[in-house]
């Protein structure tokens, strides 16, 4: 399906959802701008997850932490001597790859025996830091040598994955920090702050959205990995013991809300962690089918109390939770829920991106079309009056007036209608009006739906009413 994702791509840039970042002077690897049309659809996603956490749940409240934190914090985490991933050179093609990208692209090359081995053996030497142990492994198998045989590579290395920079004027080290690698540590350095000003009781959550860096090593695959993306991660506080419990109950709430987008549950699955974090005692991904193969769309972690205790020693503050139920006093449990909005931004267009053959046999046709669901489409309603004169304008105008404050309208004059209606098929509107000359006869109109083609004539009065069904 290597071909349908390039489709998929090439759509993007040209309807205005993603653009190559800096492409006026070729670009800046795996980083990429949203366009007219894609930052109406990821502002949508957002705010269904948004909605989905904070107004859905009575528990579980916001947060807009600083992407700048203090550089300690990142010391607590594990991130500075843990967040790293190990990588190596080929001095041959000059190319960098991370190791364990590199050894899984070839395993799916072998027999599934034989790649599930070397995995496995991957895997152990990874457990272990056994870093010459894996350099041996991709010499071994001769994965990217010369036609002659050998194979030029470089030690293998850890390479941290976060990016620094220097706050204030003076260079030096202590003033060295870190762009945030991942949302979740603003939220457990707010965890009291966020408890007391909200009298929040044990179990509640925190949910926020925001920017996150990583200095990813291997960034391909268009905007599945990026080097600055958007994370969408809720942290559940819950008490000792019962993380178990509240682990099973995320999982299965986060899969709904993916089935609740209308998707196809057979493109989902869970997939466990075969080597666990060290702040986890239980996780497993929520991977969608791309057309590149099942891959990680989000993460569920079981925390444990790993990182408010980290903060309670590294801060030297006392973090704990005074639990009025079972009169005690505890460091909370979490239960953590982590997607990436870029990702599942490019989970949406996937599946919704459709080529269609439309040809009858007097006639050639096909069409493109994103069949997005109605609530995360950038443009609900397209208006277009049938021609330029006869007050069709502006009996259209009138409509979009009374439209646009409720939701998000186009109004197009020019082409055939058959035209106007194919533009939209490509950006995903689910609804197209039309005002004709019996419009002005009757009052009503012809309403087109997107995916069946279908038109009906309703009257231009229930035009607002019907959309908002559809979008609520
Ligand atoms: P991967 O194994 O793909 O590198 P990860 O396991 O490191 O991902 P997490 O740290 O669990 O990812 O991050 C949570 C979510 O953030 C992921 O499920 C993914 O949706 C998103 N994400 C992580 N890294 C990137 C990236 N470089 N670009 C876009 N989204 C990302």
């Amino acid at each position: 399906d290597q071909n349908k994702f390039q489709a998929i791509i090439s759509h993007c840039k040209e309807y205005g959802f993603v653009f190559p970042s800096s492409e006026i002077y070729d670009g800046l690897s795996a980083v990429y701008d949203y366009g007219q049309y894609g930052a109406e659809l990821k502002k949508n996603i957002k705010d269904y997850w948004w909605k989905s956490m904070t107004q859905l749940h009575e528990n579980i409240v916001g947060l807009d932490a600083a992407i700048f934190m203090h550089p300690t914090i990142w010391k607590a985490s594990g991130h500075v001597d843990n967040f790293s991933d190990p990588m190596i050179d080929n001095k041959d093609s000059n190319k960098r790859y991370r190791v364990d990208h590199l050894l899984e692209a070839f395993a799916e090359t072998l027999p599934e025996a034989e790649g599930n081995a070397l995995l496995a053996k991957m895997d152990e030497l990874l457990k272990e830091n056994d870093f010459a142990g894996l350099k041996t492994l991709i010499e071994d198998n001769k994965i990217k040598c010369t036609v002659s045989g050998t194979c030029n590579w470089t030690e293998v290395r850890q390479f941290n994955l976060m990016f620094s920079t220097q706050l204030g004027s003076v260079t030096d080290e202590a003033n060295e920090i870190y762009l945030r690698p991942e949302t979740a540590q603003g939220i457990f350095v707010n965890f009291l702050n966020v408890q007391k000003t909200g009298r929040m009781k044990v179990p509640f959550g925190i949910a926020q959205i925001g920017k996150a860096f990583r200095n990813e090593i291997v960034a391909r695959q268009f905007i599945f990995r990026m080097r600055e993306f958007e994370q969408m991660e809720m942290q559940f506080f819950v008490r000792p013991g019962t993380q178990k419990e509240w682990y099973e109950k995320w999982k299965e709430e986060r899969m709904q809300w993916h089935l609740s987008l209308g998707t196809d549950p057979a493109k989902y699955r869970f997939k466990d962690h075969a080597k666990l974090a060290h702040y986890a005692d239980a996780a497993v991904d929520i991977e969608f089918e791309f057309p590149f193969g099942f891959k990680e769309l989000e993460g569920i972690h079981s925390r444990t109390d790993f990182d408010l205790k980290q903060h309670q020693e590294y801060s030297r503050k006392k973090i704990q939770y005074f639990d009025t139920e079972i009169n005690q006093n505890y460091v909370p449990y979490v239960i953590e829920t982590s997607i990436g909005l870029d990702r599942m931004f490019l989970q949406v267009i996937c599946n919704a991106y459709e080529e269609q053959d439309l040809s009858t046999p007097e006639k050639e046709d096909s069409r493109v079309l994103l069949k997005l669901p109605a609530k995360l489409a950038p443009i609900k309603l397209a208006i277009f009056p049938l021609t330029k004169k006869d007050g069709l304008p502006e009996l259209a105008r009138e409509l979009m007036t009374s439209c646009m404050p409720f939701f998000h309208c186009f109004y197009e004059e020019k082409d055939a209608i058959g035209k106007r209606y194919r533009r939209q098929d490509a950006i995903g509107t689910p609804f197209c009006v039309t005002i004709d000359h019996q419009t002005k006869e009757d009052g009503t109109v012809t309403i087109r739906h997107r995916d069946s083609m279908e038109q009906e004539r309703v009257p231009l009065t229930e035009v607002r009413n019907i959309v908002m069904n559809k979008i609520m």
